[in-house]
């Protein structure tokens, strides 16, 4: 079984906090792995991850690390999630759309237009008698409500459970996307939809969790059996603790609703790395849309990669500690994802010894 992949990112210091700046040193890299971080108490934390990136570090070399291996497995029908965590401002947005989704800019390319291309380029080197559909379809978790961003009339998606296709949002719209200029267009106008909210919910877009989901369907042409990847990217709502935002009315709900997700968040990662482990050991995902949405991806059946994301400025020490003990839990969940068939009981799970005897399906692809 493997474990989830946890990366640390830190961005660039904002011109504000530069001039702020005075201390030295505040995170310290020991090796690719391992850095220590200085707290405003001058005490040092060692943290050891997959990997850390820091300022000079690429969006390339992020997406190659966290992403690529789980894009590739998406399309052989193995489930994917890539999650972006940290406070307001850490880069969450930046590393997972890039400046701007439509900005050609290859350098400064996002996770989600890099796996749009990897995803459609992956089709098309495939040699076998395969037809491909990429659909896609986009939701925020605002206040407990997940609201579909490709038809805003469908505010209140309700989550179910299936035993072959996993968690299901029920009506959600699916867009069948042709090829990755034609990608880029839906996402910015789910984007869009979330923009909008951002003047009339004061700032919804960090003050709500943006979920794209791509659903990769694979038929063979010879005798019509598929199998059927789904790739969930998440980028949540900043993790910062509502007295340091001085928020009231509308907004502070708004920050104790995201504090009670993320929370939520955190108890099912600590059930499911609990050091007693046992079959009748409860999960939580059931306490907040945010995990229900994820049990797939925390619960097993899923690649799943988490980047931490840091400001690299002392005067928020604080939050980059609670991010990055938040990664460090993380990192101790271990995933068994399995490719899903359409047409057949069985599934075969990823390093498994023996896979299941009848999964012709799944072995033949
Ligand atoms: P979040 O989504 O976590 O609230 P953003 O992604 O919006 O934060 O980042 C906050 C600001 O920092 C933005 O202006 C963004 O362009 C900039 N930024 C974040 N990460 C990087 C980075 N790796 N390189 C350059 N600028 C970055
Ligand atoms: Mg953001």
């Amino acid at each position: 079984m493997a474990n989830i992949a946890v990366c640390a990112r830190f961005r660039p210091l904002s011109s504000k906090e530069r001039r702020d700046h005075t201390d030295g040193v505040f995170i310290r890299s020991l090796d690719a792995e391992t850095f220590v971080l200085k707290d405003e108490k001058q005490e040092e934390h060692e943290f050891s991850f997959d990997r850390a990136f820091y300022e000079g570090s690429e969006q390339a070399d992020v997406y190659e690390f966290l992403a690529l291996p789980i894009v590739q497995d998406a399309v052989n029908g193995i489930n994917g999630t890539i999650i972006t965590y940290g406070q307001t401002g850490a880069g969450k947005t930046y590393s997972m759309e890039g400046p701007s989704i439509l900005d050609c800019d290859e350098k400064k390319k996002g996770l989600l237009p890099r796996v749009v291309d990897e995803l459609f380029t992956s089709i098309k080197i495939s040699e076998d008698a395969s037809k491909y559909t990429i659909k896609l379809s986009m939701v925020e978790i605002y206040m407990e409500k997940v609201r579909d961003l490709f038809d805003l009339s469908k505010d209140n998606i309700q989550i179910k459970e299936s035993k072959v296709q996993g968690i299901i949002l029920s009506g959600v719209t699916e867009i069948s996307v042709l090829d990755p200029a034609d990608a880029s267009q839906v996402l910015s106008r789910g984007i869009a939809n979330r923009a909008v909210g951002e003047t009339q919910m004061n700032m919804a877009s960090s003050r709500s969790h943006c979920v794209y989901i791509f659903t990769v369907q694979r038929e063979l042409i010879t005798d019509k059996r598929s199998k059927t990847g789904k790739l969930v990217l998440v980028d949540l709502a900043g993790s910062e603790k509502i007295d340091k935002t001085g928020a009231e009315g509308i907004v502070l709900e708004e920050a104790k609703t995201i504090n009670k997700s993320l929370s939520a968040l955190g108890n099912v990662i600590n059930a499911l790395t609990s050091s007693t482990p046992n079959k009748a050991n409860h999960i939580p995902y059931r306490d907040s849309k945010l995990t229900r949405i994820l049990q797939d991806a925390l619960g097993g059946n899923s690649r799943t990669a988490l980047l931490c994301c840091c400001s690299p400025s002392p005067s928020n020490a604080s939050e980059s500690l609670s991010t990055l003990r938040f990664g460090a839990r993380a990192k101790h969940i271990k995933a068994s994802p399995h490719v899903s068939c359409k047409d057949d009981k069985y599934t075969k799970k990823i390093g498994a010894p023996t896979p299941p005897p009848a999964d012709e399906c799944c072995q033949r692809i």
